[in-house]
C-alpha cells in the first residue's frame, strides 16, 4: 500500500536499500544495470552511511547512501533522536551546491520521508583527520575551508538577507535537538559533574582544577551563551577535522546534520582547537623532530591561513554586496564614508575572532573532559604522555577563552600555543 508520497520510514540494511534504489530511477542510472552491493561504512557515531557500487568491471558509478535512524546509533536505541536532522543535512547539502558548487559532496536524491540522501561517492578523498595524525599536509586547504565559511557565513547573515527572509530562514534551520547536544556536550557538561564525561584517569586533578577555576568557568558560561544566543549567520555546526574529507588538491565538507543560526566563530573555532589539538599530538605521533616542526609550523599556517581567506572572502563579499542587507550602500554616502564602512567590517571581523578564541577554547576543553574525545588523543596509550599534552592544551584553551577580547589577529592564537608549550 505504499508509494513515494505515503511511503513510512523504515530503517535500511545493505540488501532492504539495494531494493529501495533500484525504484529510483535517477539512482539507478548512475549506478547502472549490474549487481549491485551495499556495505556499510559508517565510522560515524551517529548515522548508517553505505556504499552502493556496481558490479566490479561493469558500467555504472558507485554513490553514497546516509540515513538517519531514529535513535543515536553508538548509543542504540535507549538514546532516541530525531530524524529531522537529516533534513537539516539535505537542506544544508543543498545550499552548499548552491553558494559553493564542489566544496561538498553532490546530491543525487533525497527522500526526506525515509530520512535519507543518495549522494556523490567521494573515492578518492580520505576523512582529514587521519592523513594529519600521520602528518600529512593539505596545501589548499586553507584556502578552500577558509572561503566555504565565509561565502556560506555572508550569503545567510543579516549583511546579505533582508530582515523578513533572515528571520524566515532562521525558524525553517532551527535546529533544537542538535544544539542540544552540542550546548549539553561541549559547553556544560564538561565542566560539571556529568555521568558521560570521561577523562583520562592520569587527568583527575586537572579536571578538578577546571571545575574550580572560577575565571574559567565564567568565560565558558559566557561562551554558551554566544552559542545560545549569536543567530550571525547559517553554520555547518560541527566543522571539526572528521567533518572534512580531502585530497591533495581537494577538500570536501560533509555531515552538516547541526547546522543551525550560530556565530560563525564557533564553526571557526571548532576547526582552529582541533588543528591545535593535532598539532600537539606529533609530540607523540611524530617522533622525529625535523618532521614534527615541519607539521607544526604547516598546521600553524594553515589555522592563519584559514583566518586570512575567510576574512578576505567575507570582506569583499560585503563591499560588493548589493541589494537586501544591513548595510546598504547608501548608509556610507558621507563625508569619511568609505574609511568608516572599511571601519565597520574590519570591527565585525574582529568580533568573529574573538569568538573563534571563546568557542575554540570550550571545543579544546571538552575533547579533553566531555563525552567525545578525538583519534588524536584516544590513540596515545602512555596516560602519563597523553596527560601532558591535554594539560598544556586545557593551558591554551584558558587562554583563548580568558583572553579573547585581546585576540586581534589570527597569530595571537598561536601565541598562546607557543607561551604554553615554551
Ligand atoms: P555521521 O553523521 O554518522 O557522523 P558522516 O556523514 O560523518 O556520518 O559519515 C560517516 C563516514 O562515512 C565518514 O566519516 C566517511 O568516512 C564516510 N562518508 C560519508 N560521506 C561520504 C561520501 N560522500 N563519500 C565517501 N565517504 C563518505
Ligand atoms: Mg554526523
Amino acid at each position: 500500500m505504499s508509494n513515494t508520497r505515503t511511503a513510512e520510514y523504515r530503517a535500511f540494511d545493505a540488501n532492504t536499500l539495494i531494493g529501495y534504489l533500484a525504484g529510483i530511477e535517477v539512482v539507478a542510472e548512475i549506478l547502472g544495470e549490474s549487481q549491485w552491493t551495499a556495505n556499510e561504512v559508517g565510522d560515524g557515531n551517529v548515522n548508517q552511511v553505505f556504499i552502493v557500487e556496481p558490479a566490479p568491471g561493469s558500467e555504472g558509478t558507485p554513490v553514497v547512501v546516509k540515513q538517519a535512524l531514529p535513535y543515536l546509533r553508538v548509543a542504540g536505541d535507549d538514546w532516541p533522536l530525531t530524524r529531522e536532522r537529516m533534513r537539516h543535512e539535505i537542506a544544508a547539502l543543498e545550499r552548499y551546491g548552491d553558494l559553493v558548487p564542489g566544496r561538498a559532496p553532490a546530491v543525487i536524491h533525497t527522500a526526506p520521508e525515509m530520512s535519507l540522501v543518495v549522494m556523490e561517492y567521494l573515492a578518492a578523498h580520505e576523512v582529514m583527520r587521519g592523513p594529519l595524525m600521520a602528518g600529512r599536509t593539505f596545501p589548499q586547504f586553507a584556502a578552500h575551508v577558509g572561503t566555504f565559511v565565509a561565502e556560506t557565513c555572508f550569503a545567510t547573515s543579516d549583511l546579505a538577507l533582508s530582515g523578513p527572509a533572515k528571520k524566515t530562514l532562521v525558524v525553517e534551520r532551527s535546529n533544537p535537538e542538535l544544539c542540544e547536544l552540542q550546548e549539553d556536550f561541549v559547553f556544560t557538561n564538561p565542566f560539571m559533574e556529568s555521568e558521560e564525561n570521561e577523562w583520562n584517569p592520569a587527568l583527575d586533578e586537572l579536571v578538578a582544577r577546571v571545575r574550580a577555576d572560577g575565571a574559567l568557568q565564567v568565560a565558558s558560561a559566557e561562551a554558551k551563551r554566544v552559542y545560545l544566543t549569536n543567530t550571525e549567520a547559517l553554520l555547518h555546526g560541527d566543522l571539526h577535522t572528521g567533518s572534512l574529507m580531502v585530497t591533495n588538491t581537494d577538500t570536501r565538507v560533509i555531515d552538516p546534520e547541526f547546522a543551525f543560526f550560530g556565530p560563525i566563530g564557533y564553526d571557526l573555532g571548532t576547526l582552529f582547537a582541533n588543528l591545535v589539538i593535532n598539532r600537539l599530538s606529533h609530540r607523540v605521533h611524530t617522533p622525529d623532530a625535523a618532521e614534527r616542526a615541519e607539521m607544526e609550523a604547516w598546521l600553524d599556517g594553515c589555522l592563519v591561513d584559514t583566518w586570512s581567506t575567510f576574512a578576505r572572502v567575507f570582506d569583499e563579499r560585503w563591499q560588493r554586496h548589493e541589494g537586501d542587507g544591513a548595510t546598504p550602500a547608501a548608509y556610507w554616502d558621507f563625508d569619511g564614508g568609505p574609511q568608516a564602512f572599511a571601519h565597520r567590517r574590519a570591527g565585525y571581523l574582529a568580533r568573529v575572532l574573538v569568538d573563534s578564541a571563546s568557542q575554540g577554547g570550550c571545543e579544546m576543553l571538552r575533547r579533553l573532559m566531555g563525552i567525545v574525545t578525538v583519534p588524536e588523543l584516544g590513540a596515545i596509550t602512555d596516560n602519563d604522555l597523553r596527560a601532558e599534552i591535554e594539560t598544556d592544551l586545557a593551558a591554551i584553551a584558558r587562554r583563548w577563552l580568558l583572553d579573547a577580547e585581546q585576540i586581534t589577529r589570527p597569530e595571537d592564537l598561536l601565541v598562546a600555543v607557543h607561551e604554553v608549550i615554551g
